[in-house]
């Protein structure tokens, strides 16, 4: 009898509630006062590990030369860390306003400043990167819902942006404790969480799709470089598909 309006009514009421969800995870703030400091000059930090200042050689055409006291004869799964500065000050202040203000044009901001800090930090001729790709960390889903942002892919978008190169989420991350919350043993010590997901073909409405087996270089994407443990397990998950890629960690700050 009333069947139409009840009908009606119910799916009123659903096309709603997915409006609010969808404002929710997507956020809806856009621009904001922060003001952001010159990124750091390309002598700075190390272009291999990202630690401040104490590089050995100012060589960047070979890679035996890039170490710093820090990572000399340490194994890093990446090849490159790019970074704009320290985890303090204005940079932390940018970083907090992405990842718990939900400022979209900020991360936007910040990638575009990562991929000019990538074009001053290599010239091409220590470093082709044909056919490359941009992958931001992936965040466990429930976190992303109850941010309302996802802080590393709006970053990513805008290197990718930028750059040229496409923004692929292939990347997964299974719910687990909070990072923060651990001791820098615990997350040393984690289990692989991050794994290979796939490509969802809607990514790419901007870029033809790549063919996986002809990409060489891999662009990594986060906010924070902490332990590095995090985005060592973001390049087992990309070789683990894409075999020996060279991989480039783009991050705001290095702590
Ligand atoms: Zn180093």
């Amino acid at each position: 009898m009333s069947l139409m309006p009840s009908l009606k009514l119910f799916f009123r009421h659903t096309m709603k509630s997915l409006a609010i969800a969808e404002r929710q995870i997507l956020g809806t703030r856009r621009g904001s006062s922060i003001f952001l400091p010159t990124p750091d000059a390309t002598s700075a930090w190390c272009h291999r590990c990202g630690a401040s200042q104490n590089r050995i050689s100012n060589s960047q055409d070979y890679d035996e030369h890039l170490s710093c006291r820090k990572c000399v004869g340490v194994l890093l799964a990446r090849d490159r860390t790019i970074r704009l500065g320290t985890y303090d000050g204005q940079w932390r202040d940018a970083i907090l306003a992405v990842k718990h203000g939900g400022d979209r044009a900020l991360a936007r901001k910040l990638g575009k400043l990562l991929a000019q800090q990538w074009q001053h930090t290599i010239t091409t001729e220590s470093f082709i990167c044909e056919n490359a790709i941009v992958i931001p960390v992936p965040m466990p889903f429930a976190r992303r819902v109850e941010r309302g942002i996802d802080h590393a892919n709006e970053i990513a978008s805008g290197v990718s942006k930028t750059l040229g190169y496409p923004l692929l989420r292939c990347l997964e991350h299974d719910a687990g404790p909070v990072q923060a919350l651990l001791t820098r043993a615990d997350r040393q010590s984690r289990a692989q969480r991050i794994h290979w997901k796939g490509i969802r073909k809607r990514k790419f409405r901007h870029f033809a799709t790549p063919d996986l087996s002809s990409i060489k270089t891999v662009f990594v994407v986060d906010d924070v470089l902490t332990t590095g443990s995090t985005v060592a397990q973001v390049c087992a998950a990309v070789r683990s598909r894409l075999g020996s890629v060279k991989i480039v960690t783009l991050v705001v700050a290095t702590v």
